[in-house]
């Protein structure tokens, strides 16, 4: 069965190693979910870095690994750094908002409701995307966003569903990278297995 994603799910990395300023890489979640975790590949779907750039990470075909219980419903959109200790940038609210609403489109998410934090999903305890992440910022801001692209004229509108599937500013390099994570554990069931020990 196809994924079919119903709410977004939204994340920072939070991780305590590097400086608060720290631009999370697709890399570092490949390490701390691939190499230390054992999964099959990295369990967010997106990483939003600070410059505002979207890297593709686990194939949207596929379920993640990001939300206990709620992996098979919702995708996983994450940004660099850590929410608690630096707010995201500018450039990140762009690229962020910019990638939700072409995942709404995408996916037919019928309205901003459905774009949570981590921590609003039922029994989290996590603060994730963290203290200085607005749920409520984003979700009006996504609206706006949303508001705006629907009241283009109906010729710019065509062009801009043309956008949606196309327009995406993402990474090759860390597509290949992904892609290959995919294709060397594809066959373990194991590994496949442990996927499901998510955070
Ligand atoms: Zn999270």
């Amino acid at each position: 069965m196809a994924f079919e994603p119903e709410l977004i799910a939204v994340h920072t990395a939070a991780h305590g190693r590097y400086d608060k300023d720290y631009d999370t890489t697709v890399q570092d979640l490949y390490q701390w979910h691939v190499k230390e975790n054992g999964w099959s590949d990295v369990g967010y779907h997106f990483l939003v870095r600070k410059g505002g750039d979207v890297h593709p990470c686990r194939p949207l075909e596929r379920v993640g690994a990001h939300v206990r219980g709620w992996n098979s419903r919702a995708l996983g959109v994450c940004f660099s750094g850590h929410g608690d200790i630096k707010p995201w940038t500018p450039e990140q609210w762009e690229g962020g908002l910019e990638l939700l609403r072409e995942l709404m489109f995408k996916f037919e998410i019928p309205d901003v409701e459905h774009v949570k934090g981590h921590r609003e999903f039922p029994r989290v305890a996590k603060s994730c995307p963290g203290k200085l992440v607005d749920m409520e910022e984003v979700r009006a801001r996504l609206h706006k966003l949303l508001i705006k692209t629907v009241a283009l004229p109906e010729d710019n509108f065509s062009q801009n569903k043309e956008s949606i599937h196309g327009s995406l500013r993402i990474n090759s390099l860390d597509v290949r990278a992904c892609g290959r994570v995919e294709r060397t554990t594809q066959s373990s069931g194991s590994v496949r297995a442990k996927d499901r020990n998510d955070e």
